[in-house]
């Protein structure tokens, strides 16, 4: 810098080197001096002298300095010298006492002056008072340096912007949270710098600093802000941009103070949870301070105590403790103090109402920040009907005890594993073992040892797979003895199906197994004898059968061959009755019509014994049989069965059976005979005859208005040579109704009646029905024709 004109010589210009040109440098309005070479000070202008309040001499030299600053003086000797040693100009400030003794800050400059060309001949130094400058520097500096340590050490993070959003100061913090420097952000868009997402739906959230610069206001952020780093780091932030105003009042930048509140959310995060664990208790949450007075009523002491928050907070919590348990409330406090947990303590407590409630508690200390006890938290839990259920459950497994050591079984119980734990007392008499010799699977000791592999192996299958389990085997008794049992075993399970337990009985059964024994020993020897008696029966009855052919044979040839004799003796008879029989006297007559009635008796009587012998002997094979016809030809062959002496009424239709024709014709044969002949004398004979259905059956009725039969004779007259009335009433053979009954049987089919004395009779034949559709049902019938029972009627 080149020297002023007012403050000293152009070079090359000559000057004093001592003082001012005259009266221009004293009225000047700067302070003015001048120096020699040796840095004493030669001249002060008036207005130096005005300012200091000094005389001229007193300044001179290094007077002057006794004006200066005590803390400036040295640095302000020690620019001069510096100056002065390098012939530069230089500038410094410092402060010099004024008139009225107030320090005042100097801007001082000056310029080496110089002889001729080359020699150095002092300084020339002008001073302005610049206290409002440098007043104002300093503060704003100091504040500056205030600022910027507030920001460094505060815990917010603070971005500061211009107008248009373009980053202008960073503090550490910010550095942290955004990932970028100061100096790499300066300049960049804050948009850049400031990434900031909502937390859930990670959509990106507008930067309030636009904001905050667009209408001048101070903006906050909208919650669940998420701040994301150039790294990729995320924290939650709340955070506000405010406005920065110039002097006149116009926007030209912008602050914006961030948190991170990743702790303060996730505290209050746990401290929600905490208070929704505690209201959606099922158990009473009570805090008390250390006075016992109530400070916190959760909605679980509502329920069980009755009284609302409202009313329990604030209030002693000795209402709720019954008078004579009042002392407990001490000694809680008393271990409280001592820093002790009381867990699960069972006692007993009042609700509003009065009600006596069985609780449970756990009381446990609060202490605040510096680990002072300040109160307690207790929790009361409801066990008045879990005391209940045990109660019941201790009285039922007493009943169970009770019958199970009682029933006539062995009994026992195993774990869902199969390990048995208990036994009835009937088990241990049985046995004569302790409860510790058979727990869990030793119960092996007193099986039998052939049996024991397969019963374990058997038991431990079903336990596996969860079925029910039955097995038969021998158990030792106390005397060594072995005896043998059913046993089952069934799985008891809890409400979700899962096994709990298996329940098994062993029933004594040797008494039962021997029963079995000799029961299948009688029913082999039953077996035996049995086949030895139809044996026998069979020899008997094949010897009974030739016997009764061989007697067949015999009758039936002794009844053929007496026939021929006889014939002759009746014919002969009858020759001398007719060709001699008026030369015979009356007696002689009456003998011989005696041996012509006996010859016909005894004729008809051999007939009917051929008949029931041809009966029994004949081959039987079933066939259908029209009865319709076969009557027709019954009662068509023989005129005893024809008006006027008697009136037979067949009701149409009559069902076919199965059975035989010849048979059949001599049942009808003789029942309508027997019908015909037993009726009063004079009386005409009305016989009805029909079928009724009676299943499987069909019953052939033949109703007649004869003399009627006493019921004591019913079963009697179907008997050989049976018969109710003499032969001088009625004459007849007693074979008759042997015929029917024998061709009944031999048809499968049965005989009947239903009579009484002189009311007509009702005798029945029951068949098989036939095949209405057969074919057969339309054979000849008479194609098997007996000897005629009835030729003589
Ligand atoms: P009989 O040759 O005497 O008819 P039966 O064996 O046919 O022999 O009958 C046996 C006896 O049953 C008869 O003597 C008679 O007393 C009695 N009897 C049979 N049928 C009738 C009837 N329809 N009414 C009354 N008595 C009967």
């Amino acid at each position: 810098m080149r020297a002023q004109p007012e403050h000293g010589p152009e070079p090359g210009q000559t000057g004093t080197g001592s003082t001012f040109p005259g009266r221009l440098v004293d009225v000047a309005p700067v302070m003015l001096w001048l120096a020699g070479p040796d840095q004493l000070r030669r001249h002060f202008n008036r207005r130096w002298l005005e300012f200091t309040g000094r005389t001229l001499a007193q300044e001179l030299g290094r007077g002057w300095l006794e004006g200066v600053h005590p803390e400036d003086r040295d640095a302000c000797q020690r620019a001069l010298q510096a100056a002065f040693a390098a012939r530069q100009e230089f500038r410094t400030e410092y402060r010099l006492r004024r008139h009225d003794g107030v320090y005042r800050w100097l801007v001082e400059q000056g310029i080496p002056l110089w002889e001729g060309r080359a020699e150095f001949s002092g300084y020339a130094g002008t001073c302005l008072d610049a206290t409002d400058r440098i007043e104002a520097e300093r503060e704003a500096h100091a504040q500056r340096e205030r600022l910027l340590v507030t920001l460094a050490s505060i815990g917010d993070g603070v971005i500061v912007t211009d107008a248009r959003a373009r980053t202008t100061f960073l503090n550490p913090v910010a550095e942290a949270l955004t990932g970028w420097g100061r100096d790499e952000a300066q300049g960049q868009s804050l948009d850049l710098i400031f990434n900031v997402v909502h937390q859930r739906t990670r959509s990106k959230l507008s930067n309030p600093a636009h904001e905050a610069i667009r209408t001048g206001k101070v903006i906050g952020l909208a919650n669940h802000a998420l701040i994301i780093s150039r790294d990729g780091c995320e924290r939650a932030i709340s955070d506000s941009a405010a406005p920065i105003r110039s002097r006149e009042g116009k926007v030209d930048g912008c602050v914006l103070v961030f948190r991170d509140v990743t702790e303060q959310k996730k505290a209050e995060e746990a401290r929600l949870y905490l208070s929704a664990i505690v209201e959606s208790s099922d158990d009473a949450i009570v805090s008390k301070n250390l006075n016992g007075i109530i400070t916190s009523w959760n909605q679980g002491a509502e329920r069980i105590f009755g009284y609302s928050a409202a009313e329990a907070v604030g209030r002693p919590v000795t209402m709720l403790i019954p008078r004579e348990q009042l002392s407990e409330e001490d000694d809680i406090l008393a271990r409280l103090r001592r820093g002790e947990r009381i867990d699960h303590f069972e006692t007993v407590r009042l609700t509003k109402d009065g009600r006596r409630l069985s609780i449970s508690l756990t009381v446990s200390p609060i202490r605040n920040r510096e680990g002072e006890i300040i109160g307690a938290s207790k929790i009361a839990r409801d066990i008045t009907s879990r005391k209940q259920a045990e109660e019941a459950v201790l009285e039922s497994q007493d009943r169970f005890r009770t019958l199970a050591d009682n029933i006539a079984q062995l009994a026992w119980m195993a774990d869902a594993s199969g390990s048995v734990f208990w036994y009835n007392q009937r088990w241990f008499d049985y046995t004569g073992t302790t409860l510790e010799e058979m727990r869990g699977w030793q119960w092996q000791q007193v099986h039998h040892p052939e049996y024991v592999q397969a019963v374990a192996e058997k038991y431990r299958r079903h336990v596996e797979s969860g079925q029910s389990w039955e097995d038969t085997f021998p158990l030792r008794g106390k005397d060594g003895q072995y005896r043998w049992f059913l046993s089952r075993a069934v799985p008891i399970r809890d409400g979700s199906g899962r096994i709990v337990r298996w329940f098994g009985t062993n029933t004594d059964i040797t008494d039962w197994k021997e029963t079995q024994e000799a029961l299948r020993r009688a029913q082999a020897q039953l077996i035996s004898s049995n086949e030895e008696l139809e044996r026998r029966v069979r020899e008997r009855t094949a010897r009974l059968r030739s016997a009764l052919s061989e007697l067949e044979a015999f009758s039936y040839s002794i009844s053929h061959d007496l026939r021929a004799p006889l014939r002759a003796m009746q014919q002969y008879s009858q020759v001398l009755l007719e060709d001699y029989g008026d030369k015979l006297d009356p007696d002689a007559t009456r003998f011989l019509n005696y041996i012509v009635a006996a010859g016909a008796r005894a004729d008809a009587l051999i007939r009917d014994v051929l008949t029931y012998s041809r009966i029994v002997r004949l081959p039987y094979e079933p066939r259908p049989v029209d009865l319709e016809k076969l009557l027709a030809d019954v009662i068509r062959q023989d005129p005893a069965l024809q008006p006027p002496r008697a009136e037979i009424h067949v009701e149409h239709p009559l069902t076919p059976v199965l059975g035989n024709e010849t048979f059949l014709t001599q049942c009808l044969a003789n029942l309508l005979v027997n019908a015909v002949k037993f009726v009063r004398s004079g009386v005409t004979a009305k016989v009805r005859i029909w079928t009724e259905e009676r299943p499987p059956n069909i019953r052939l009725w033949l109703s007649d208005n004869g003399i009627g039969i006493a019921p004591e004779h019913h079963q009697r007259i179907f008997g050989m040579f049976e018969r109710v009335h003499a032969p001088k009433e009625y004459e007849g053979t007693g074979i008759g109704l042997a015929i029917v009954k024998k061709a009944a049987e031999r048809m499968g089919g049965r005989v009947g009646l239903e009579s009484e004395l002189g009311r007509g009779s009702r005798f029945w034949l029951e068949l098989r029905p036939a095949d209405p559709t057969s074919e057969s049902l339309r054979t000849d019938h008479a194609s098997e024709r007996l000897a005629d029972r009835h030729s003589h009627a």
